[in-house]
C-alpha cells in the first residue's frame, strides 16, 4: 500500500554505502522506521535535506502489512527547521523532543494530538530568540495529560489551599498519582513525596496553564532547570517503563 502523510525525523542511522534508516513520527501512522535509499548518495539524493532530526517532511513510502521496516520513496520539507543548529540551547531542546518522542511512543500507533504538539514545539523553538529549554519542560508537561497522567498542582491535594493564595515554601509531589501536598501539610501529616521548591511549583503551573508559544516568555535559572528537568524524568520513569536519561539533555545542562 503507497501511503503518504506528513512526519517529523526523530532519528537517522546508516545503512550500507548510500542508505539511511530513519526512524519517522508521522501523524497517520505513528512511529514508523522507513528505509531511504541513496539518501547518503552525494550525487544524487532526491531526498534533499528532508531526512535531517528534527524537520517536518511530507513522506509517501510503500507501507508492508507485518512489516517494521518500509521503503521510503518521497520526502520534502514542509517546515524548515533551519534555525536550530544556530544555537546549543534550541539544537539539544529540538534533539531532546524527537528524542523523548522515540523513546515513549510505540511503533504505529497514531496520535495525532502528540504530533501536533510536536510539530508546534518544534516551530516555537526554531523561531525562540532564548529560553529554547521551556518548550521542551512545557511539552513534557502537556504530554502527561495527554497520556492520562498529568500533573496536578493547582491546589493541593489534602487542605485544597490554592498556589494562587499562597506562596508555599516547597510542595511534596506524589509521583504516583501526580498529586501535590502544599507545605503546611506536609509538615503537619508528615507525607511524602519528591521535594519540589516553590519556584518549580509555580514554574509547571505557569507550563501547564500557558501555550507553547508562551512557554518562551519567562527566564529559568540553570539550577530551577535543572530540577524542573529532573523531576519530570523521574515522573516520566515512574510512569512509562524503560525511559532512559535524556542525552541531549545531558549535554544541553553541560553548557550551563
Ligand atoms: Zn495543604
Amino acid at each position: 500500500m503507497i501511503v503518504e502523510t506528513q512526519a517529523v525525523v526523530l532519528r537517522t542511522m546508516k545503512y550500507g554505502d548510500t542508505s539511511k534508516i530513519v526512524t519517522l513520527y508521522t501523524r497517520q501512522y505513528g512511529k514508523t522506521k522507513v528505509i531511504a535509499k541513496g539518501a547518503r548518495n552525494q550525487k544524487s539524493n532526491k531526498f534533499g535535506s528532508s531526512l535531517e532530526p528534527m524537520t517536518v517532511s511530507s513522506v509517501v513510502f510503500y507501507k508492508k502489512e507485518q512489516k517494521d521496516l518500509h521503503l521510503l520513496s518521497k520526502s520534502e520539507i514542509v517546515t524548515p527547521m533551519s534555525r536550530m543548529q544556530d544555537d546549543p540551547e534550541r539544537m539539544f531542546a529540538g534533539l531532546a523532543l524527537v528524542e523523548l518522542i522515540n523513546m515513549v511512543m510505540h511503533d504505529e500507533e497514531e496520535n495525532g494530538l502528540v504530533f501536533d504538539m510536536l510539530v508546534e514545539s518544534l516551530r516555537v523553538m526554531n523561531s525562540s530568540s532564548k529560553n529554547a529549554v521551556n518548550v521542551f519542560l512545557s511539552f513534557i508537561v502537556k504530554i502527561f495529560h495527554q497520556f492520562g497522567f498529568g500533573i496536578t498542582i493547582d491546589a493541593c491535594s489534602r487542605c485544597g489551599r490554592t498556589m494562587e493564595q499562597h506562596q508555599f515554601a516547597y510542595g511534596l509531589l506524589r509521583l504516583s498519582d501526580g498529586k501535590f501536598t502544599c507545605s503546611i501539610c506536609s509538615e503537619e501529616a508528615q507525607q511524602s513525596g519528591v521535594r519540589l521548591s516553590g519556584g518549580v511549583l509555580k514554574s509547571l503551573l505557569f507550563f501547564h496553564g500557558n501555550s507553547l508559544d508562551r512557554s518562551v516568555s519567562i527566564s529559568l535559572s540553570a539550577s530551577m532547570r535543572d530540577e524542573l528537568l529532573a523531576v519530570l524524568q523521574s515522573y516520566l520513569r515512574y510512569h512509562i517503563d524503560g525511559v532512559r536519561t535524556l542525552r541531549s539533555l545531558s549535554l544541553l545542562q553541560t553548557m550551563s
